[in-house]
């Protein structure tokens, strides 16, 4: 949602350097029989996902071991994040770092507003044990947002969720919000779709908002901005509150942040700038 610049890291090299240190000797010359196996998988989820079609990567699914996760090698490599990559002193630590540290502003790609402080596997591992410590698979996000996820595997097109390596919708406001009026004034957030958007991208950036609770996080954020902006514009005249509200709309400019949302929608409704700001919201 909020894009990034994919890992400028080779998913074989990573794979090599979080399993440089495995102990005992046997697991990781298995590790190493892997490895072409591992970078072939990392090839093809580029292409699926530079295409939008993560989806279509099925026969990955449960591989190398099939479904049966006790022949050992799914475990191996899951275990290459776990132990190998996301463990303080492990070979691939400081990818795991790197990864973290390319969030900008330390902000979560995937809602734009909590600390990106984990990684999330945009295939979950467990689906795709082939990509645990593939890097485009890695994205650095929220503790809510990885949770929100949490193991779902698309299914079709429509139910991939966005890919802050590959997918970019930031060149159209789309995130909308509604004022509601008394007896309970409130503000909703809703997706407002580009009409030249696909269906499959329209749905896409549904999914990604429902999936990751957006209308709800940024619901969450709105009564403090409000009171304190209520209290401001208390006793002020019309024009005065039309102007401001307008001034702090347009400085948000074509942002697709809960903030632009809510002053956007703020400026549009003339019953807030009449007598709205009057009322009780929630702090
Ligand atoms: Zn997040």
């Amino acid at each position: 949602m909020w894009p990034l610049p994919e890992p400028a890291l080779d998913a074989r090299a990573v794979y090599a350097t979080c399993i440089s240190k495995t102990r005992p000797a046997k697991v990781k010359a298995r590790l190493r029989q892997l490895e072409d196996t591992v970078a072939a998988a990392a090839d093809e989820y580029e292409k699926a996902a530079a295409t939008a079609s993560l989806h279509n990567l099925k026969h990955l699914e449960d591989q190398p071991d099939g479904n049966d996760m006790s022949k050992g090698d799914n475990k191996k490599l899951t275990g290459c994040y776990t132990s190998r990559m996301a463990r303080n002193g492990s070979a691939g630590r400081e990818i795991y770092n790197q990864l973290i540290k390319s969030a900008r502003r330390g902000r979560c790609p995937l809602c734009g507003h909590g600390f990106a402080d984990t990684i999330d596997h945009q295939l979950p591992k467990i689906a795709y044990p082939l990509l645990a410590v593939t890097p485009a698979n890695l994205v650095p996000a929220c503790l809510p947002c990885n949770k929100a996820k949490g193991e779902a595997v698309p299914a079709t097109a429509e139910e991939q969720t966005l890919h802050p390596y590959f997918d970019d919708v930031t060149d159209y406001v789309w995130l909308a919000a509604r004022l509601t009026a008394p007896p309970e004034p409130g503000v909703t957030f809703f997706v407002d779709p580009h009409p030249d958007w696909s269906p499959t991208l329209t749905a896409r950036v549904q999914r990604h908002f429902t999936t990751y609770k957006l209308a709800r996080l940024y619901a969450a954020q709105v009564g403090t901005e409000l009171a304190a902006l209520n209290d401001y514009l208390r006793g002020k005249p019309y024009r005065a509150i039309l102007d401001e509200i307008q001034a702090r709309a347009t400085s948000y400019g074509t942002r697709n942040s809960w903030q632009a949302a809510l002053y956007r929608a703020l400026a549009a409704s003339p019953w807030y700038v009449k007598s709205g700001y009057l009322n009780e919201w929630d702090d």
